[in-house]
């Protein structure tokens, strides 16, 4: 029985591997393409015939060959798109995505794993940071290296330059038309008046590029001038900030698009829906400071099977594009703080309306009852703990009156904690 089961893993086991290497063999589909030579015909090199004759054993006869000498055709080996090198990376990406909402959840048990995983981080980061100052000479050799691998630069140059009009096209279609007319749609307000608020806030995005290091001019653009709920703004600018990031995907989509033209690719439907969503989950996991969806962009161009290398080619204008996606970013956040304000109007109103008051003591108390109330002891001499208060906002304050003949009896220590009716008062 044992062997039977012994046999049946076996066999599960080769299974498998071939299975894989199968699957491997075909996700790596490599086609060769054949090249004509780039030269134009009058300076092709010349097709050499050779003539050559070979004398026959006896001696009798010459007999004549002909040799012809076409030069070979240029064999490029690419991989075909759509196929890449066996990486699955949107694969990666949900279950990235399903492990962290499961550890999530969890708790306590997943955090073992949750803390291995923020540990690994911080050391890469620290490894990135040591590799960013190296960044300068990296860039210039790497935008030389590919201008010397160019046939023709200065075509290359203008698609760089359609490409980035495209980018900046997009990025203010989105702007000014798709995101207000959004806000309107669902408000009914005027989405120029909203976005004249938070004026500030964009020129701030501009200049840093970060929408990390703008959230604080963000946050007071829509409590000071658009006069949005602090709730709010508190829970929709730093998720917006994390995790919305529109002009990022935009981009990354446009770029991926532009590096598989460059290449000659022809992308079908299926894999421009592919770069959108993919565009939009590395535009998720991006973070709110310069140039990180240049980072991201590798998992776009992997799901596709594109160059990642070709990302060199876009860093020359990208310090440029950066600084106008992240504009958009902080915007797409700040419109949907207001439409979050908007649609829970109603809520935040009635809340206002009927606020329950927080719990309150409003009878007098003895010093003798905080004293056996309190955890750690009371600590303050008779006269400050006379002044305690239960709290500045509380509309039912009152002062707490103490026995002025009753010294407590630790006086000497420095900090007490007073629990009365579920609200804790650290003195
Ligand atoms: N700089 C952008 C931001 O902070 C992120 C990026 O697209 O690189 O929002």
């Amino acid at each position: 029985m044992l062997l039977l089961l012994l046999l049946l893993i076996l066999i599960t086991t080769l299974g498998l591997i071939r299975g894989w290497d199968v699957a491997h063999q075909y996700r790596t589909k490599t086609t060769p393409v054949v090249k004509s030579p780039k030269v134009a015909p009058e300076e092709a090199p010349p097709r050499r015939i050779l003539i050559y004759g070979v004398q026959e054993e006896n001696g009798s006869r010459v007999q004549n060959f002909a040799l012809d000498l076409t030069p070979p055709p240029e064999v490029v080996y690419k991989s075909e798109p759509g196929t890449s090198d066996g990486m699955n990376v949107l694969g990666i990406v949900i279950f990235s995505a399903t492990m962290g909402i499961m550890l999530g959840r969890m708790g306590d048990s997943g955090a073992p794993l949750v803390s291995f995983c923020q540990c690994l981080n911080e050391s890469v980061m620290k490894i990135v940071a040591v590799a960013v100052w190296y960044f300068p000479f990296g860039i210039v050799f790497l935008i030389a290296g590919k201008i010397l691998e160019m046939d023709n630069p200065t075509t290359v140059g203008k698609k760089l330059g359609f490409y980035a009009a495209t980018v900046v096209c997009g990025l203010v279609v989105h702007g000014l038309f798709i995101l207000p007319l959004l806000y309107f749609f669902i408000t009914k307000k005027n989405p120029i008046v909203f976005i004249r608020g938070i004026l500030q806030a964009l020129l701030i995005a501009l200049a840093t590029s970060s929408s990390s290091a703008t959230l604080p001019i963000t946050f007071k653009c829509l409590l000071e001038n658009n006069h949005i709920d602090r709730r709010i703004a508190r829970f929709v600018l730093p998720v917006g900030a994390t995790i919305n990031m529109d002009g990022t995907a935009l981009y990354e989509a446009v770029a991926a698009i532009f590096i598989a033209q460059v290449n000659n690719y022809e992308l079908d439907f299926g894999q421009i829906i592919t770069i959108s969503i993919t565009a939009t989950a590395a535009s998720i996991g991006a973070a709110g400071i310069p140039q990180a969806g240049l980072v991201t962009m590798v998992i776009v161009l992997t799901s596709v099977g594109l160059p990642t290398d070709d990302i060199t080619l876009i860093i020359a204008v990208d310090w440029a594009l950066d600084r106008f996606r992240t504009m958009i970013n902080v915007l797409g956040d700040a419109l949907a703080a207001g439409i979050m304000a908007h649609v829970c109007r109603k809520d935040f109103a009635q809340d206002t309306g009927t606020e329950k008051l927080p719990p309150c003591e409003t009878k007098p108390v003895s010093l003798q009852e905080i004293v056996a109330t309190q955890q750690n002891g009371c600590v303050k001499s008779v006269a400050e703990a006379s002044e305690l208060t239960l709290g500045p906002t509380c509309p039912h304050h009152v002062p707490i009156q103490v026995e002025q003949d009753e010294e407590p009896a630790a006086a000497s220590l420095d900090h007490c904690t007073i629990e009365i009716s579920e609200l804790e008062t650290n003195v």
